[in-house]
C-alpha cells in the first residue's frame, strides 16, 4: 500500500526508505480572518458572504475526524475556522468543509493507543465527495495521537503527515498541546502545521529558508513556534510552478 504514495513526509522526518529532510518551522502572527483576502472588485466584499477569488490553486476539503473514545477532547470549531482562513489566505485555495465524522476504527492501533496516520490519509482520500474538481485535496484534523514509521521506529508519534504532491494530509493537535504558553500558541501551532502539511500535498518539500513554513520541525517544536506561517520566496516560487493559480470557474458547483 505504501507504494501507492510518492512520499510520506512528517514534521519529524520522512518515513520508510525516504531520507529525512531538515528545516525550521516558524510561528509568526496567525491570521484569524474568516475568509480569503478580499479581491478588488469582488462582488461579495462587504456583503458578509464568503469571498470568492477569481483564481484558486485548488479545492481543499477540510474535515474533523473526531476521537470516539469516551472523554476525548473535541477539536474546537473556531480553530477549524482559523485553519480554513489560513489555507485560503496562504495558498489561495478554496476550502470546502465536510461534517465531522469519527476516526475510522481500522486505523486504530491498540498496542500504543494511537491512530495510524498513513491509514488516515488513505481513508481521507475516500471522503472527497463526488463531483468535486479533479485534483481536489483533503486535510483532516484530529485531537487524537497519530503516528507513522520513522526508521528504526515503527510507531513514531507525529504532529502531522502529508502526501507529497498527492491528495491527503492529516494534522493532530495531540502533541501540539504540550508545553504551551497559552491557548493562542496551540492554535498557532495547529494552523502552521496545517499550512505545512497542505504545502506537501501541493508539491512542496522541506526547505531551509529562514522561518519558512516548510522547514522540518527536526523532532522539536521550536521551528514551528518561530515560523512565519507562510512559504518563503523559494517555496512560493515553486508553489507557483507546481500548483499554479487557475480560473476559479473550475470550482465545483456544489
Ligand atoms: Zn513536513
Ligand atoms: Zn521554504
Amino acid at each position: 500500500m505504501r507504494a501507492r504514495y510518492k512520499g510520506w513526509w512528517t514534521w519529524w522526518g520522512l518515513s520508510g526508505a525516504v531520507m529525512a529532510a531538515t528545516a525550521v518551522m516558524v510561528a509568526g502572527p496567525v491570521s484569524t480572518a474568516r475568509a480569503a483576502e478580499p479581491v478588488p472588485g469582488d462582488r461579495s466584499v462587504g456583503s458578509g458572504a464568503p469571498v470568492e477569488a477569481a483564481e484558486i490553486r485548488a479545492v481543499v476539503v477540510l474535515v474533523v475526524l473526531e476521537d470516539p473514545r469516551p472523554g476525548a477532547a473535541k477539536f474546537p470549531e473556531a480553530l477549524v475556522d482559523e485553519v480554513e482562513a489560513a489555507l485560503a489566505r496562504v495558498y489561495q485555495v478554496e476550502v470546502r468543509r465536510l461534517a465531522r465524522r469519527p476516526l475510522p476504527r481500522s486505523a486504530f492501533r491498540v498496542q500504543r493507543k494511537r491512530y495510524r496516520a498513513d491509514d488516515l490519509l488513505a481513508y481521507l482520500a475516500t471522503q472527497v465527495p463526488a463531483g468535486m474538481p479533479a485534483r481536489t485535496r483533503v486535510l483532516g484534523l484530529t485531537t487524537a495521537d497519530i503516528s507513522t514509521t520513522r526508521e528504526p521506529f515503527k510507531d513514531w508519534g507525529v504532529f502531522g503527515l502529508g502526501e507529497l504532491d498527492g491528495t491527503a494530509a492529516m494534522v493532530s493537535s495531540h502533541r501540539l498541546r504540550r508545553k504551551v504558553r497559552d491557548a493562542a500558541q496551540v492554535r498557532a501551532r495547529v494552523v502552521n502545521t496545517a499550512v505545512h502539511e497542505l504545502g506537501h500535498v501541493l508539491g512542496l518539500d522541506h526547505c531551509e529558508e529562514p522561518r519558512c513554513v516548510m522547514l522540518d520541525a527536526q523532532g522539536g517544536i521550536a521551528n514551528t513556534d518561530e515560523s512565519s506561517g507562510e512559504p518563503g520566496p523559494a517555496c512560493q516560487a515553486k508553489l507557483d510552478r507546481v500548483s499554479p493559480l487557475r480560473p476559479a470557474m473550475l470550482r465545483s458547483a456544489q
